[in-house]
């Protein structure tokens, strides 16, 4: 076996499907449902890097990820492998707008800044209805938005006889030293050589390590809160609202198995949220709703929310990673994408070093 990949969400399917066209003999481990986690729960936006220059900088953050909608268009257009023409698109555009009038340097900013995906103005014939109210400007951004379900479901369906279900308490590792993974042992009865072994197993990424003697602390949790409204009369919308280097909501929707449309909020609200509790929340996120959508009528408009930690290599700080996360030792590669977005980048990086690891096993014997 090449290699052993354990966690199914989007960085660990991506990867299988990578090995595989590659030529390389590979299994996918999941001890969950595929997805569990952050994937199923994320927004589903492939960000090109314009949340990361509200402060007029080209961050490394914005640097990093300027190149993935291009990637992620070409495979959800079927023109580049993995082919992901089956995966469901929600839009294929996110409107950006402020609460204030002041500032029209949104449009620009973009563009200055050299992003790929660059906001263009909108003008006030063509807002949507429940951005007509909003006396700030409005931009309409081409970042898509995906089904993240979708996405795990096309990715699993393309590998399903190379993924395995886990029961984490019954995976023996057998190491030479840290990290350095001679075998693994499923159930007692099944046992897998592999030169290398991959873990994007998301927040489960803690526990592997230490099971292959190396240290958990490598990793950091950044919580949010997430707030859900279902059906009234919410329009589908996807968009961000920015007032100065914050992005105050994110809202991304879809249509539930009724026909009613769901509405995912994120954004600020969601990491103030962390600190209360759910009636907090949702007192404060009708209020936010409102002021930012001065339009938005939320008559019989059901209410929750849901936590979720996004897991994370460590940062000084506990800051955002600028990147993609990997770490290398031994035979064992741990790595986290930070966003879905940049899943392509982190898959690239690994072939690459899942290819110099096995180089040097070569050599070795
Ligand atoms: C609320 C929210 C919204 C987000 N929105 C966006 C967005 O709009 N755009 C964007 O680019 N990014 C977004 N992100 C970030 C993005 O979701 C993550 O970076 C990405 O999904 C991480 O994927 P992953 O495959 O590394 O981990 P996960 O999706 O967490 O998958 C890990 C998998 O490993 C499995 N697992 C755990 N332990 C073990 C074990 N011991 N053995 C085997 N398997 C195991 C889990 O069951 C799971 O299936 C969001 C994150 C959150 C939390």
């Amino acid at each position: 076996m090449d290699v052993v990949i354990f966690g199914g969400g989007a960085a660990g399917l991506w990867l299988l499907d990578e090995l595989t066209r590659r030529g390389k003999s590979a299994v996918l481990l999941e001890a969950n449902a595929l997805g569990t986690g952050q994937t199923v729960a994320a927004q589903g936006i492939i960000h090109g890097g314009l949340k990361y220059t509200l402060q007029g900088l080209l961050t490394n953050s914005a640097t990093s990820i300027r190149e993935m909608p291009a990637i992620w268009r070409e495979c959800l257009d079927g023109q580049r492998e993995p082919n992901l023409s089956a995966v469901r698109r929600r839009s294929n555009e996110c409107f950006l707008w402020r609460t204030d009038s002041l500032s029209s340097r949104l449009g620009m900013l973009g563009a200055k800044l050299g992003l790929r995906v660059a906001p263009q103005s909108v003008s006030d014939d063509d807002r949507p209805e429940i951005l007509r109210g909003c006396p700030g400007t409005v931009a309409r951004l081409p970042e898509q938005v995906i089904s993240t379900v979708s996405l795990i479901e096309v990715l699993a369906n393309r590998n399903r006889e190379r993924l395995l279900k886990v029961d984490p308490a019954r995976v023996e590792f057998d190491c030479d030293t840290p990290g350095e993974v001679t075998s693994i042992r499923l159930d007692d009865d099944i046992t897998l050589q592999p030169r290398v072994v991959v873990f994007t197993a998301g927040a489960g990424n803690s526990a592997l390590r230490r099971s292959v003697g190396l240290t958990g602390e490598a990793m950091q949790r950044r919580p949010l809160h997430m707030v859900m409204l279902r059906g009234g009369r919410l329009p589908m919308f996807q968009g961000h609202c920015v007032d100065g280097a914050k992005t105050r909501v994110t809202i991304t929707s879809d249509v539930d198995s009724t026909g009613r449309t769901v509405w995912q909020v994120g954004g600020q609200i969601a990491e103030d949220g962390v600190a209360w509790d759910e009636r907090t929340l949702l007192t404060r996120a009708r209020e936010e709703l409102r002021a930012v959508l001065p339009n938005i009528d939320l008559s019989s408009v059901e209410w929750s929310t849901y936590r979720v930690d996004r897991a994370e290599g460590i940062v000084p700080g506990s800051k955002r990673p600028e990147s993609v996360q990997i770490r290398r030792e031994g035979n064992c590669l741990t790595a986290w994408p930070t966003k879905l977005a940049l899943v392509p980048q982190l898959v690239a990086e690994l072939c690459l070093q899942i290819s110099e690891a096995d180089c040097k096993l070569q050599i070795a014997n």
